[in-house]
């Protein structure tokens, strides 16, 4: 053993007292060196999976994935079907072998497990993640199956697949387990680990007229979500979904049942805030605070065209002043584009203001546009509408008023609640050539600052177009948004950016090595150096800014400080004190850096 291992073993036992009892038993003195894969000699045998398959009440899946069809017939009816199905995130989602994003350029592939346990229940989980330990298996969890990274597949591995843990109940007055005496009872939402969005807001909103803060996309899952800091269009306001949990259940490597909450396990608790999901255990139930709801929810549109580059860099330069002036603050959130052909696109929401005074705010940049029609013409004319907050994901009221803004699973049978946004159509089934996130700083929003900030966003988009997620980023948020999203694991510098950049660039469906449905490397590559040209752009007014754990790029250096900044020791002694022996793995998850990048060997300290 040399030095580091050494230092690594120490640092590990000397958390020995303050561990349970079960868990110190978990941690193993010689932590397996490497994983079995079924070609392995230590690969459980038939009988082994049939005890399993016992223990989990025939909930074992021996995984069989839907693109062998289009390995037997290229060109046949099966995998035409299949291909349009890959457009729909609900038949994704509750494919056991499938992930929403098909691959990354030089990164990863989606690869179905050999095993999954469709987990309907706690003690599900806990058989699960005993068999995993006990078989020195590579271990998997997968939700809603939305990571970009690839975090939720992987080869020769077990899958832990909660999707039909779904259940959703509204409480009027929760206090956490052993909070009575310090925590008022308050409202809130339990959702099981396989709910996701869109279903979770139709019952707390639609059904329950309250507020959860979950994400933007309806079909992401709320555990994923959760653990990994999780931004929606109102964030600014009520903070991120990780700030809003008050309670889970979890199951920890030794296959204990645990509860963390403000006053039990704190530690944990403190952790799944942001810590990124996959790596401290599975989650079998969240329990997320409620809000009041806003009378209104509302969003602006335009879209921008500059006849030049010199105009584009002024409107670029309009909309930052317009925005630190008069949108820095909770109402607004969500995205303005810099597209490559010298356009601005604007995909705004609000809330906590009608539709007159929305129009009223933006009527300024309105007119100042208007004032130069030798350089600006829109493309989408400004547009601001506003709705009763209870209807924002109301699945009757959004096909009746906005049929062209949302889709419905088309499978037959299929619930009529499940419903998405066309505007997320491009991100189903893709293959990503790149994606990176960095969080821009509310200094550079200060007067003197600005033209540097404008220069490098003019820049970036020469190379790729490039995204400004106004709501991922509390600078400019309600004191309770910010305090409350503080208190996470997740980088401190979200509580001082006021954005967050993504630049990110993406194919249909598309699969390496599958004749007639391949992507094409090299353009994906010219696309990759592309977006890593712009994101430099923006890093040269930003140096050492973090980026979004979930909404990063696979390839991020110093991953640990980029996404955890000074919480990342904490982290890891959160991670070591439930998980010692690493069964929970995922790429750029907390104490990864202990494994080679498949998860399947130990590496030598
Ligand atoms: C189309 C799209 C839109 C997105 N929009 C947003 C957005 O608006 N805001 C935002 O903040 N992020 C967004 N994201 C990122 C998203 O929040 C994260 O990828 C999130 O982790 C996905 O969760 P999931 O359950 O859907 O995914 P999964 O791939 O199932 O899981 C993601 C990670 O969490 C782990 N995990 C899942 N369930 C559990 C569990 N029960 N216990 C322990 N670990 C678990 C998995 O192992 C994996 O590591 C988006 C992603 C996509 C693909």
């Amino acid at each position: 053993m040399n030095r580091r291992s050494l230092l690594r073993r120490a640092a590990a036992l000397a958390l020995l007292p303050a561990m349970p009892r079960t868990v110190r038993a978990a941690l193993s003195e010689n932590a397996p060196a490497r994983r079995v894969r079924p070609s392995d000699a230590g690969w459980p045998g038939e009988a082994s999976w049939a005890q399993l398959n016992k223990a989990v009440r025939g909930r074992l899946i021996k995984v069989n994935s839907p693109m062998s069809a289009c390995r037997e017939a290229t060109d046949g009816a099966a995998c035409g079907d299949l291909f349009k199905e890959l457009k729909n995130p609900y038949y994704i989602g509750d494919n056991v072998a499938l992930t929403q994003t098909a691959g990354w350029v030089d990164a990863w592939e989606s690869q179905p497990s050999v095993y999954a346990v469709a987990a309907e229940t706690t003690g599900d989980v806990v058989a699960a993640v005993n068999f995993a330990r006990d078989n020195n298996l590579r271990l998997v969890v997968k939700g809603g199956g939305h990571s970009y990274l690839g975090r939720s597949n992987a080869p020769d591995s077990l899958l832990i697949w909660t999707r039909r843990m779904n259940a959703i109940s509204l409480h009027d007055d929760f206090t956490p387990l052993g909070c009575a005496a310090r925590q008022p009872p308050q409202p809130a939402v339990t959702v099981g680990p396989g709910a996701i969005w869109m279903h979770t807001y139709n019952a707390v909103t639609t059904k329950g007229g309250r507020y959860v803060q979950g994400g933007g996309c309806g079909t992401v899952g709320v555990a994923g979500l959760v653990q990994a800091g999780g931004f929606g269009s109102f964030s600014k306001n009520f903070g991120t979904a990780a700030a809003g949990l008050l309670e889970a259940e979890i199951v920890t490597a030794d296959g204990e049942v645990r509860v963390a909450n403000a006053c039990t396990n704190p530690d944990l608790y403190w952790g799944l805030k942001g810590g990124g999901g996959g790596s401290l255990g599975v989650v079998t139930r969240l329990t997320l605070k409620t809000h009041a709801l806003p009378s209104f929810f509302g969003a602006v549109s335009a879209t921008i065209h500059a006849f030049s580059d010199t105009a584009f860099r002024r409107l670029i330069g309009q909309f930052i002043d317009f925005y630190a002036d008069n949108l820095f603050n909770p109402h607004w959130g969500e995205i303005v584009n810099l597209r490559l052909d010298n356009r601005l696109e604007i995909r705004m929401v609000f809330q906590g203001l009608d539709q007159q005074q929305a129009q009223t705010v933006w009527q300024p940049f309105f007119h100042w546009v208007n004032g130069s029609p030798q350089d600006f013409t829109y493309q989408l004319t400004p547009r601001t509408i506003a709705a009763p907050a209870r209807n924002l994901w109301d699945p009757i009221f959004l096909k009746q008023h906005f049929p062209g803004g949302v889709l419905s699973d088309d499978r037959p049978g299929a619930p009529s609640d499940n419903i998405f946004r066309s505007g997320n159509l491009a991100e189903v089934g893709h293959f990503l050539s790149g994606f990176q996130s960095l969080w821009l700083p509310a200094s550079l929003l200060q007067s003197d600052r600005r033209s540097g900030l404008v220069d490098a966003l003019f820049a970036a988009g020469r190379h790729w177009p490039v995204e400004l997620h106004l709501q991922k980023g509390l600078a400019g948020g309600s004191e309770g948004a910010v305090s409350a999203t503080t208190d996470t694991a997740m980088n401190p510098d979200v509580a001082g950016a006021f954005a967050l950049a993504i630049i990110a660039g993406e194919d249909p469906p598309a699969f390496p090595g599958l004749p007639g449905h391949q992507p094409d490397l090299e353009i994906d590559r010219r696309h990759a150096r592309a977006i890593g040209e712009a994101m430099s752009e923006l890093k040269g007014v930003a140096p050492g800014a973090g980026s979004y754990f979930a909404e990063s790029d696979f390839f991020e250096r110093n991953w640990q400080t980029s996404y955890w900044g000074q919480n990342y020791p904490r982290l890891l002694s959160i991670k070591k004190k439930y998980d010692p022996a690493g069964l929970f793995f995922v790429h750029h998850g907390v104490g990864s850096e202990e494994w080679s990048a498949d998860g399947f060997t130990r590496l030598a300290g």
